[in-house]
Parts: C-alpha cells; sequence; structure tokens
C-alpha cells in the first residue's frame, strides 16, 4: 500500500464556519510513515453522496481514511455510507455501548439513548478504541487490499485514535519507504527566474520531487526524497540540496520556515539593534508583519504612518518643496523619511516605504513602482523597485523587499534584486 485517498466529512467544512484540518495533519503523518495522499475531498453530511464517493475512491485507490460524521445524531452518516458503499451490515456492539456507557459515568453523567447510534460497527470491522472521547473508530479491510478507516472528527480525537491503533497497524502494510525533506525559502527573485536558475539541476530527478510555492517577493522551495530508507532518503537530498543552494546562495533567507519578519527580529536582537519604519502606500503593514513576531518590542521602536504630503512634513520632517518637487514617489522623499524617522526616534535602523499601489498613479510613476528607504547612523538610500500584481500583492511585495533590504544590509550583502529597476 502507498496511496491513500482522505474524505473529511461534515457540512460545516464546505463553508467558512470550519476549516478542514484533519486531513492535513493526517496528510503530514501519513507522509512521515512514506505513504503519498492522492486525493482528498470534503463531503457534506449526505449519506447517499457519502456512499458514491467512497464507492469512487475506493475503486481509484484502494484505501480511504474518512474523518468525522460518527456522532450521535441524525447528521452523522458515516457508519451508514460505509456499509452501504460495502454492502455490509452494521451490528450492535454490546462491548461499544458498554464502554461509551462508563465514559459517561466517568464524568458523572448518563448515556443518552442516541448515543447507542455510536455502538454500531460495520460487520467485520475492528474497532478501534477512543480514550478521548464517545465514538470509537472503525478499520475495515475487505480482503482484496481495501481498506476504510473511520476516525471521529474532534480533531484531538482523531489524532489520538490515528496514533494509537491506525499507525501501528498501517506500519505492517507499508513497504517501509521513508520519507525526508528540504525546504528554502527565497526573497529577491521572481518564479521564472529562480525557476530558469535550478530547473537544470531538480530537473535530472524524479525523486527528489521539487516543488516551487511562489508568493509576492517569497519563493518556497521543496525538495521531498522518498526511498526505502530514512539513510538512502537523506542522501538524495545531500545530492541534489547543496547545488541548488549554492546557485540561490545569500537569497536564501530561510532553512526552517521562518518568515522574514522573524529572520529580520533575530537579526536585530543578536546584535542589539533597534528598528523603526515610516510608512506611505503600504499603510502600516510593514509595522505590522513586523508587529506579529511575538518579543519584537525587544528591537522594535514603532512607526510614523504618513499617507499625505502634509503628514510626511509633519510627522517626519519631509521637506514640502522636496516633495513639490520631486513627488512623494521618489528616491529622495524615501530617503528622507527614512532619516526623519531614524530623527525622530533615535533607533539604530529606519526603513521607509513609498509608491503606487495602484489601481490608479497619483504621482505620474506607473503602478507598481516603490521606493524603499534605509537610514543608519552609516548613512542612508534608497531603492526603486518594481512589482507585478494587484494592489494587496504590491503592498506584500514591497514590505518583503523593505525587510529584505535590512537583512542584507545587517548581514553585508549587496542589493541584488530582481526588482530594482
Ligand atoms: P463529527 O465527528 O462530524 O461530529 O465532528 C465533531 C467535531 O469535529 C465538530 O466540531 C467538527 O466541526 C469537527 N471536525 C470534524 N471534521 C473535521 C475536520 N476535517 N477538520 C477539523 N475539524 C473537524
Ligand atoms: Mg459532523
Amino acid at each position: 500500500m502507498q496511496n491513500v485517498e482522505i474524505i473529511a466529512v461534515g457540512s460545516e467544512l464546505l463553508g467558512v464556519q470550519r476549516l478542514d484540518t484533519n486531513s492535513l495533519w493526517l496528510t503530514d503523518r501519513l507522509n512521515q510513515l512514506g505513504v503519498e495522499v492522492v486525493q482528498k475531498c470534503v463531503v457534506g453530511d449526505d449519506r447517499v453522496r457519502l456512499t458514491a464517493e467512497l464507492k469512487m475512491a475506493l475503486e481509484r485507490t484502494g484505501v480511504v481514511i474518512l474523518s468525522g460524521g460518527l456522532g450521535p445524531t441524525e447528521d452523522d452518516v458515516t457508519r451508514d455510507a460505509v456499509a452501504a458503499a460495502v454492502g455490509r451490515e452494521l451490528v450492535f456492539s454490546q462491548t461499544v455501548c458498554d464502554s461509551i456507557e462508563e465514559r459517561f459515568r466517568k464524568f458523572g453523567r448518563k448515556m443518552a439513548e442516541i448515543n447507542k447510534r455510536q455502538a454500531y460497527v460495520i460487520d467485520g470491522a475492528k474497532v478501534l478504541e477512543n480514550a478521548r472521547g464517545t465514538a470509537p473508530g472503525q478499520w475495515f479491510e475487505n480482503g482484496a487490499g481495501r481498506i476504510i478507516v473511520l476516525l471521529p472528527g474532534p480533531p484531538h480525537e482523531l489524532k489520538h485514535v490515528f496514533t494509537t491503533a491506525v499507525e501501528p497497524r498501517l506500519m505492517k502494510l507499508i513497504p517501509p519507504k521513508a520519507i525526508r525533506a528540504l525546504f528554502f525559502r527565497v526573497s529577491g527573485m521572481g518564479e521564472s527566474d529562480l525557476d530558469a536558475l535550478i530547473s537544470p539541476i531538480y530537473k535530472k530527478y524524479e525523486n527528489p520531487v521539487t516543488t516551487i510555492l511562489a508568493g509576492a517577493g517569497d519563493i518556497e522551495v521543496h525538495l521531498r526524497a522518498r526511498c526505502d530508507t530514512a539513510l538512502e532518503a537523506e542522501a538524495l537530498l545531500n545530492e541534489v540540496g547543496p547545488p541548488i543552494e549554492e546557485l540561490l546562495g545569500d537569497r536564501i533567507y530561510s532553512r526552517t520556515g521562518e518568515t522574514m519578519e522573524e529572520i529580520c527580529g533575530g537579526l536585530l536582537r543578536e546584535r542589539g539593534s533597534r528598528l523603526c519604519v515610516a510608512e506611505s502606500a503600504t499603510g502600516g503593514l510593514l509595522g505590522s508583519r513586523i508587529t506579529s513576531v511575538a518579543g519584537s518590542s525587544d528591537y522594535f521602536d514603532g512607526g510614523f504612518l504618513t499617507y499625505s504630503d502634509r503628514m510626511k512634513s509633519e510627522l517626519l520632517g519631509v521637506d514640502a518643496a522636496l516633495l513639490h518637487e520631486h513627488t512623494a514617489v521618489s528616491e529622495p522623499v524615501a530617503i528622507a523619511m527614512a532619516e526623519g524617522a531614524r530623527r525622530r526616534t533615535g533607533s539604530s535602523y529606519a526603513l521607509s516605504i513609498t509608491g503606487e499601489a495602484g489601481p490608479e498613479s497619483g504621482s505620474g510613476q506607473p503602478v507598481g513602482v516603490f521606493y524603499v528607504g534605509f537610514a543608519s547612523d552609516a548613512g542612508s538610500f534608497a531603492k526603486r523597485l518594481q512589482f507585478p500584481g494587484d494592489r494587496a500583492r504590491l503592498r506584500q511585495f514591497a514590505t518583503q523587499s523593505a525587510l529584505d533590504i535590512l537583512r542584507r544590509t545587517i548581514l553585508g550583502l549587496g542589493q541584488a534584486s530582481t526588482w530594482a529597476k
């Protein structure tokens, strides 16, 4: 067995009220065991639809893990749907009923009549004990390698039943494959440039599988090796990872998944340096990202949200003549904003952002043009950058680039960026 499908059952999972986190958790655990999740879906509390979906999943993949729908109420249809899909009866289990009753007694309550529904087991299925809740899981095997696993919906119960009862059973069935992964976060270049750079290496290999996930100014490169042993998987990553790492060089800002704001925070803290910001077009997003990191008061002094020219002059002391001559979206104004912020806070570093977030241009500069200013006691400078995308993406790009400029300055790296124009 190498592939499984997951079906998350529950009408609430179709809307915004509740996210299906169980399938994500299960996928992660299954991957660690060397099992691939090849397909998943969410089905509402509907017995007919669930039966149909389950039949197809069994046909396609043969091994299906279901989460949810094992409660005591009328809308909990998973037991019925599975029984219907495999043509088996549901059998009342006195043992399961007794243990549910016992659980209620332990908490000083009496079991309600409807909880007896949870004591029905698919004929031939093994009961997977659930010490965290009333509904036990079930493991059904039909002999032709087809397996259906029913797990309770509450995440803490699902995790418990999976870990204690499902994993040991799976381990006996799967060839001992191991999956190892390597992960880089990259800033300062676009997805297609990055791909052109590293694809000559990763295209040579089917294993590890390379995945590139692009965000605004933030790209994740994932390498996943799947081998018989952990040692082989690690050896494979050691062969493919370093050449890719060398090509990406100092554009890699994180190898363990930290965000850019966490990385910058760490650099500032290590050095005992402090930061302030002055924002125009990003309206506080930069300060928000910096302060989203717990403990940021150790190194962040604060920020100025100066949207109008008047506020740039009043709060930051940007010369009105400068604004008049160059407009707010310009290199001299970005520098003056950073210097002004630093003068007022006394921080070691100041970052400023001014730009055209669109959709209309107010300054005469093309939409997508931003200036990031930087000031420290070693001097100040500004970078002109131009990003693609809509307003939300542009603002994300601008804050990411500003933080990257800080990171590169602190580390004494050059200011190479694909976005510099
Ligand atoms: P159920 O077993 O369907 O009665 O679900 C019990 C509880 O677990 C409900 O609060 C559900 O919203 C929650 N739950 C069910 N399925 C999931 C899922 N896939 N991810 C996260 N929570 C879930
Ligand atoms: Mg439900």
